[in-house]
């Protein structure tokens, strides 16, 4: 048996894999035969057995067969191919919005087909809409053996591909097992076991539990997982604490001074956590904190005060935010607080474009810029800091973990900038500890006063004419507020089309009420110029879909609806409904839901009634999580995992911990294979 590592071994010794498919592996950070086994299905699908159609259930995938009865094309809201399918038990619709003539006349009368696709409940009964299908001949090879994957894939590369890849991987497995890494006795399964189990699971396997990610197999790699990057944090914090940053001290005078012109006090907390930053700013050693805190806490000063440190000791200090919206407003009140102490503030964005975007890079590199506020678009190649010792994060838990690294190495002056990062998601103390296990915290816990909590109600969509009337009542007494359009669907486009509808409705009943709308399929100009007049009271009623979720401020606005909540995320709901309660006034949230509820939604929205608070809320969260709920590594705030799930598998964490401790002390030769088997970009974190 040879003993080559997997690791070592090319994808070219893969058949099939050419240069082209090569360089798409690459792409996706894959570089060896090792890496194609790491790269773990998303789901599974069942196409091991036939479903009679009598027994088929909506929201469900499955296989059935049966012989063609009709196939006409109707001409309803959308012109549709419907094709009525019959297998003895009983009659399904197929249904096609975009076919040819051709494929109508492939499913004539009396065919027999295969299909395979996801029931739903279409007007007329069950229906697969676009199921896979084909005919089904003496030829046709059988029923899969087992469960099919399904695999995260980029363009032009099939699942079909990956099938084979992985099933060749597999092969070589045999003679050239995977190193185990971990402590042996710290797992039942072996390596190897796991993986084939995964990219094969058996016909009788446990669908339900693997779609959960609940299986031995899947948690036995979710804890390598985990402890490779919490392996991969220790190391970077080890190294990061080795370099050297800019030393900041107080400049009590410019710190009074900027207080003074607040027009409010700082909160204990805020005093609090500001001292902390501020006493980090002072050392040579790179900061690196995090601050949690509750949406409308007031991070926004708190990191304010930390870039008058820097900027007033000589340094540059760029404040990054998730959203150009975001970014806007942050640039709003930055000037506002820095320019009449004759600080300049630069800004930058996707939307910067030719010698406007021009101006400011150079601004930036001559350091005549002592504030850049911008979004992702700061860490891009073309931007240079003169002196760049401050990096604030705003919202931290949109940005990757890499991204934040990224504006890390932005630095010319040889010194790394200090780091601050914001969040109002919160993170259960024990999932901090792994997905943020390089950062210190701090937690701003207290709300500013005079804040009245924003009281919730849940009404059902029936009932949307008293909406309309409370919305009505509300804005021509003078306040403002938000309309919130929500879809599942990921697409911009829908949503902002369902957005637009809405507003155009809303417009209709509510004639005498000015409607904005935002939505994130609109020029960033047309979206910053509804935000500003909203901001400014021109708009008195704001049709939004979720971009506005994060960060924005309009303390006038005291009334939220939220159509459909029963759809987002509680973490996600929170922090809509944060937009409201800002100011003075008492403020209202109206859940508009659509019955009936599951009982989980009907927890939820419970929830979100009793109480404004973001660690019970996330707390309930993670109770009402029923299995194979999967949140997004955007709702939940973690960084992205191929297989660990830091809110489902919490279970696993001190485990983590203790095994990364062990592999530490006992074996230190594995904490890169680990980290690098796991995080291919691990060089990034060595970078630093
Ligand atoms: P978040 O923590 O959600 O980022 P912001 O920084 O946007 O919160 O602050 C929310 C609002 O509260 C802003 O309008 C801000 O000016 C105001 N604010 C912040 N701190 C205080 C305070 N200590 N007293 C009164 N208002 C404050
Ligand atoms: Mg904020």
């Amino acid at each position: 048996m040879s003993t080559a590592a997997l690791n070592t071994l090319a994808l070219s010794s893969l058949r099939g894999v050419g240069p082209k498919l090569e360089s798409k592996l690459r792409k996706l950070g894959l570089e060896s035969v090792q890496d194609i086994l790491f790269h773990l299905p998303l789901r599974y699908q069942d196409r091991t057995r036939i479903t009679p159609i009598a027994g088929l259930q909506p929201g469900r995938d499955a296989v059935i067969e049966g012989e063609v009865r009709a196939a006409d094309v109707v001409y309803g809201r959308r012109r549709s191919l419907v094709c009525r399918l019959e297998d003895g038990s009983g009659l399904i619709t197929l249904r096609f919005f975009h076919f040819s003539l051709q494929q109508k006349q492939q499913l004539a009368s009396g065919v027999r087909l295969r299909c395979y696709g996801e029931v739903r409940r279409g007007p007329s009964g069950l229906e697969l809409v676009h199921p896979e299908y084909q005919a089904t001949s003496p030829a046709m090879s059988g029923l899969a053996a087992t469960l099919t994957p399904c695999y995260p894939s980029t363009e032009g590369l099939h699942q079909a591909s990956w099938r084979k890849l992985t099933a060749q991987a597999l092969k070589l497995m045999q003679n050239h097992p995977p190193v185990e890494l971990l402590p042996a006795q710290a797992t039942a399964w072996e390596l190897a076991a796991a993986l084939r189990y995964l990219h094969q699971p058996p016909a009788n396997a446990d669908l339900a539990l693997l779609t959960a990610g609940q299986h031995p197999a899947q948690q036995r790699l979710a804890l390598e997982e985990l402890i490779a990057h919490h392996l991969g944090l220790l190391q970077l914090r080890r190294q990061t604490r080795r370099q050297r940053s800019a030393v900041m001290p107080v400049n009590a005078g410019a710190r009074a001074n900027f207080l003074a012109g607040l027009g409010f006090e700082l909160t204990r907390a805020q005093q609090r956590v500001s001292t902390e930053i501020s006493k980090d700013l002072t050392c040579p050693v790179p900061m690196m904190r995090l601050v949690q805190g509750d949406v409308g806490s007031g991070k926004t000063v708190v990191a304010a005060l930390a870039a008058l440190q820097g900027v007033s000791a000589g340094y540059q200090v760029a404040l990054m935010a998730p959203t150009e919206i975001l970014a806007e407003q942050h640039l709003n009140s930055f000037r506002q607080w820095f320019e009449p102490l004759g600080y300049q503030i630069a800004w930058l964005v996707g939307r910067l474009k030719g010698s406007a975007r021009t101006e400011q890079l150079q601004q930036i590199a001559a350091g005549s810029a002592h504030i850049v506020i911008g979004t992702h678009a700061l860490f891009q190649q073309q931007v240079r800091f003169a002196r760049l010792g401050l990096n604030i994060v705003d919202e931290q838990h949109r940005f990757g973990v890499h991204q934040r690294l990224l504006l890390q190495q932005k630095s010319e002056t040889g010194r790394v900038p200090h780091q601050l990062v914001m969040t109002a998601t919160p993170i259960p103390r024990t999932l901090a500890m792994t997905a943020y296990a390089d950062l210190d915290c701090s937690v701003i816990d207290e709300l500013p006063p005079g804040r009245s909590p924003v009281t919730t109600v849940a009404i059902e969509n029936n009932r949307r004419q008293q909406v309309l009337q409370r919305v009505h009542s509300a804005c021509t007494e003078g306040q403002q507020a938000y309309w919130v359009c929500t879809l599942v669907e990921e697409s911009e486009m829908l949503q902002a089309q369902a957005a637009e509808a809405t507003a155009e409705a809303l417009q209709q009943v509510l004639q005498d009420i000015n409607i904005g709308l935002v939505h994130g399929r609109q020029k960033p100009a047309e979206k910053a110029a509804a935000m500003s007049a909203f901001k400014r009271g021109e708009i008195d009623l704001l049709v939004a879909t979720t971009v506005i979720e994060v960060g924005v401020d309009v303390p006038n606005a005291s009334l939220m609806i939220i159509e459909n909540p029963e759809r987002l995320g509680l973490a996600q709901l929170h922090q809509l409904r944060g937009r409201v309660g800002r100011g003075r006034k008492q403020s209202h949230c109206v859940l508009l839901y659509q019955g009936p509820l599951s009982q989980t939604g009907k927890s939820r929205l419970q929830a979100m009634r009793q109480s404004n608070d973001g660690f019970f809320i996330a707390e309930r969260d993670l109770e009402l999580r029923g299995p194979g709920e999967v949140l997004g590594t955007r709702q939940t705030g973690m960084m992205a995992f191929r297989i660990a799930d830091l809110l489902r598998d919490q279970s696993l964490i001190d485990e983590v911990r203790r095994l990364a401790a062990r592999i530490v002390e006992h074996y230190p030769e594995r904490v890169e294979p680990l980290v690098q088997r796991w995080i291919p970009q691990g060089d990034i974190y060595a970078g630093i």
